[in-house]
């Protein structure tokens, strides 16, 4: 496997029906595993052999290297933030009190972050994350792109390539994405604060 495959923290059908099995065996296991493996391939031999992904997404160049560490990364993030057994169905301590200062409420910033899954054209990443300046914000970007590169620290990314809800959803982007917040761990989302 390669290291930079994320160990799953659940089971393969555990997320289901948010996720089914099906979807988890063809997104982690074939696509993540490919950009994974692409990744290796292409640093291999060279100054960004052994460096993190978060190091890499920020150095390299345009192109093949920065579009598989994207999304390498975007997947890590990704698979880690969900559990089947959410101990809160809500943000709570520090994470709150932000996302309440720069949205006015939790709901706002669902609201926000659903809006922008279906208003985003294609394939593409939408993320609640912490800017540069400190506050939290709803942000898009296609592709493989990533909050890392625009100095932004990514918090919680909804996926909405095709392949992460076809099986489960097909076309119906946003039931997918109005289902993931049943299954967000809000103490891993919080964790990515820091201190
Ligand atoms: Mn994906």
């Amino acid at each position: 496997m390669s290291n930079f495959m994320p160990a799953l923290p659940y089971a393969p059908d555990a997320l289901a029906p948010v996720i089914s099995r099906e979807t988890i065996d063809f997104h982690y296991g074939k696509h993540l595993q490919t950009y994974a493996n692409n990744l290796e391939k292409l640093i291999r031999g060279t100054a960004l052999e052994g460096k993190s992904v978060e190091e890499i997404v920020v150095d390299a160049p345009e192109g093949a290297v920065y579009n598989n560490a994207g999304q390498v990364m975007n997947h890590q993030l990704y698979f880690l933030q969900f559990t089947p057994e959410p101990r809160t169905g809500k943000p709570e301590g520090r994470l709150a009190t932000l996302i309440v200062r720069d949205f006015g409420s939790v709901e706002e910033m669902q609201r926000k972050m659903n809006e922008a899954c279906t208003a985003l054209f294609g394939s593409g990443w939408v993320w609640l994350c912490l800017n540069d300046g400190g506050r939290l914000e709803v942000a898009s970007f296609p592709n493989g792109d990533t909050p890392l590169r625009h100095g932004k620290l990514p918090l919680l990314g909804f996926d909405v390539w095709e392949h992460a809800y076809y099986l489960d959803f097909q076309n119906r982007r946003a039931d997918h994405v109005a289902n993931l917040w049943k299954i967000v761990d809000w103490d891993v989302v919080a964790g990515r604060l820091g201190d």
